[in-house]
């Protein structure tokens, strides 16, 4: 249940939108408000989709989807509440369709360079779990599972694989492999910074969050945690009528404050339609009590690709107190290739939203460098070629004389050069010359 005060508030602006679902047409109030009856109708199959969406949608459509799942490489889930902010009268132009659900008549086929986990964090993970990539930040993947499943997620190498359930008992190897994480955090002096991630916070209980955070604390050389959450965009009504949860997390920043420790939640909004009464009460309550959240978004052509959404997302998010913090150029990921933007248009984008508002809630539009070189400012490139739809990025600090290469996506290129991509001996001289020059230029 949300709080009396909170629940008003929110009726006064915000009408009951999830009735438009004929599912979800008797839902009360106090069920669409409820964090469990948002998780226990939380929809994972195309049928459990075409059940709430009953007659509304075309058949044609849920056809497309079916096909597009059935070669997608990640699961599909979805709280009521994504599903009824979603227009299903125009389904295929809709921001939130396209982040979550695949259909077969987007599809791109992959550029020759994708490899599963392009970030390669695989190759910085010291210890099951954590990837320490910079010196003094490390990664601390705490679960597999999230409160919905996106299309896009540089992880979806291992999130909802069901590898491990994090709701095991104090034996669970999950508990386990947390302490080997806290040890090799313990025994590493340099790392100052958690990022604790997954999956998503949002899928561990109350006391976990207390028993990693507290397990964090304790350690004097960290000195920042962040709890990273898609859950703030996509159920936030978890944050008002899950009082032990968000008690659990404002219990730590606090006890962090009294030792000079920063504990703060990292979000992940896209599209100013992800912001709602409930966002608002959820982030006003979260400011009220000190806890200071930060977004990270991803651009996604079709989605957010737009200077006025950008913008309008920008603002939105400054006048609620989360600071945008990073804008990320579309990982390399598998099934994927018709969200993602050539660089010159990332570059577009970022001189459009500098300016828009104060340079502190200005975010950094980064490009995650495939193959392990951590983000680099999109305009900082040692070389761009935008015909071949090569960028070359450097990372001094991070892997000294490496040269990280990110692709454009094909259908950016014209035909000549995308049949050139599809060669395999072209593609990899084109590649390799490439980076020769991208050598002859540092
Ligand atoms: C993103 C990331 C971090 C945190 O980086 P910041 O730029 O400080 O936000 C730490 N480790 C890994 C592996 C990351 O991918
Ligand atoms: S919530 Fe985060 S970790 Fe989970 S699928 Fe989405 S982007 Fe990936």
């Amino acid at each position: 249940m949300l709080p009396h005060a909170i629940q008003q508030r929110v009726h006064q602006t915000c009408l009951p939108f999830w009735r438009s679902i004929p599912g979800w047409r008797e839902a009360s109030d106090e069920e669409f408000e409820n964090w469990l009856w948002q998780e226990r109708n939380s929809v994972t199959t195309v049928d459990g989709l075409a059940a709430v969406l009953g007659e509304q949608i075309a058949p044609e459509f849920m056809e497309d989807l079916r096909a597009g799942m059935a070669t997608a490489p990640m699961a599909m889930r979805l709280t009521p509440y994504v599903v009824a902010l979603i227009n299903w009268n125009e389904p295929y132009a809709d921001p939130l369709r396209r982040q979550f659900l695949p259909l077969a008549s987007e599809y791109q086929p992959p550029h020759p360079l994708l490899r599963l986990d392009s970030l390669d964090e695989h190759g910085d993970t010291k210890t099951p779990g954590l990837v320490h990539r910079y010196p003094d930040r490390a990664l601390f993947l705490a679960t597999d599972h999230c409160p919905v499943y996106c299309r896009f997620c540089t992880r979806s190498y291992s999130v909802g694989l069901d590898t491990e359930t994090v709701t095991k008992d104090r034996n669970s190897p999950t508990r386990e492999r947390w302490e080997r994480i806290f040890k090799h955090i313990r025994e590493t002096p340099t790392i100052n910074d958690v990022v604790v991630s997954g999956g998503d916070c949002f899928r561990l209980k109350a006391s976990q969050i207390t028993l990693i955070g507290q397990g964090l604390l304790a350690i004097p050389h960290v000195r920042r945690i962040r709890f990273a959450t898609k859950g703030l965009a996509i159920e936030p009504m978890k944050i008002l009528s899950a009082p032990d949860w968000t008690d659990a997390l404002i219990a730590l920043c606090d006890a962090g404050r009294r030792t000079q420790v920063e504990v703060v939640l990292h979000s992940h909004f896209n599209h100013p339609h992800e912001i709602t009464e409930y966002t608002i009460a959820a982030a006003n309550h979260l400011f009220s009590r000190g806890i200071t959240v930060r977004n990270q978004a991803v651009l996604l052509r079709g989605v957010n690709d737009d200077p006025v959404v950008l913008a309008k997302l920008v603002k939105t998010l400054s006048d609620l107190h989360i600071h945008p913090y990073y804008v990320y150029a579309c990982d390399l990921v598998d099934g994927i290739e018709d969200l993602r933007l050539p660089i010159r248009r990332v570059c577009e984008l970022e001189k459009y939203v500098r300016g828009v508002t104060a340079g502190y809630n200005t975010p950094a539009f980064v490009v995650d460098a495939p193959g392990g070189g951590g983000k680099r400012v999109v305009h900082s490139y040692e070389l761009y070629d935008p015909e071949l739809g090569l960028t070359a990025y450097t990372a001094p600090s991070v892997k000294s004389g490496a040269v990280f290469i990110y692709p454009d996506p094909l259908s950016s290129l014209s035909p000549e050069r995308r049949l050139a991509w599809l060669d395999p001996e072209r593609s990899k001289e084109m590649l390799c010359s490439f980076t020769d020059r991208a050598r002859a230029v540092l």
